[in-house]
């Protein structure tokens, strides 16, 4: 008797109900227009369905707290076989960088110089500690880590990304620190405000953004309740947890 990979397995089922629904959500708002990479937000659970979504197509994840990502990271090397690129996307502090060059592709919230800094220093050593077969190799043994601004668009509150006059500047740093590539802007929709026209906002600061660095095109932005207002407005990167994975399990 032959039984498909996801047999007997209900969760499966019900990622792959939430991924169709999402993706139709996406395509729905791109109306023809290039699709967003779809990241699915893993925070909160577990590795095993890291594997599910890679069966189910998804190349893309994300992760918004070093300690969890990284330990979810080594378990899925050994349940996934294939390519699988992590994307780091909550607040990330300097003495985090060296954990997070070791699994993650991409870093969607550098919002200062120093933590720019931190990562071009941790890629370099990593480099070193790959090359003296101290450590395996992450994905930026070879390729240089991708690095995002985050910009913040809540004028009354500066948390959570740089103010939209300093993210030339900090991408320019980015551009210009070996083993680091600026690839453009990440936010979050400010609470409590209609997400439209931040995502406008957005879209001016990557525009003013890419005049100043051309490669750095990529727009993150966009989750599981306001995509499409982000995808209609040129997003190529949306971070979808709850639409994809269910509700986040309740943490002390
Ligand atoms: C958790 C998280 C997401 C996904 O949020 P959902 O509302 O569950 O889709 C996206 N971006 C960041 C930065 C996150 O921390």
């Amino acid at each position: 008797m032959s039984a498909g990979p996801a047999a007997g397995d209900p969760r499966a089922d019900e990622l792959s109900r939430a991924l169709e629904h999402v993706r139709a959500r996406i395509a729905a708002a791109a109306a023809g227009r290039p699709e967003p990479v779809l990241i699915a937000v893993t925070k909160y659970f577990p590795a095993a369905d890291v594997a599910r979504l890679h069966r189910l197509g998804v190349r893309d994840v994300g992760e918004n707290r070093d300690q969890e990502a990284a330990a979810k990271a080594r378990e899925v090397g050994d349940l996934v076989d294939g390519p699988l690129t992590w994307h780091f996307v909550g607040q990330l502090q300097s003495n985090k960088a060296r954990s997070v060059v070791r699994y993650a592709s991409w870093v969607h919230s550098v919002d200062r110089p120093s933590l720019v800094t931190a990562l071009g220093k941790a890629v370099g050593r990593h480099r070193e500690a790959v090359a003296a077969g101290d450590v395996a190799p992450g994905p930026c043994a070879e390729d240089d880590l991708t690095c995002l601004v985050q910009v913040s668009l809540d004028a009354a509150e500066r948390r959570g990304g740089a103010a939209p006059e300093d993210v030339v500047r900090i991408a320019e740093q980015i551009a210009g620190t070996e083993g680091l590539r600026a690839g453009g802007v990440m936010a979050v929709a400010p609470l409590g405000a209609p997400p439209g026209p931040a995502f406008d906002r957005l879209r001016e600061v990557s525009e003013q953004l890419r005049r100043a660095v051309p490669g750095a095109t990529a727009v993150s932005a966009g989750m599981s309740h306001d995509l499409e207002e982000a995808v209609a407005r040129g997003a190529t990167h949306v971070r979808v947890g709850s639409g994809v994975l269910g509700p986040r399990p309740a943490v002390g």
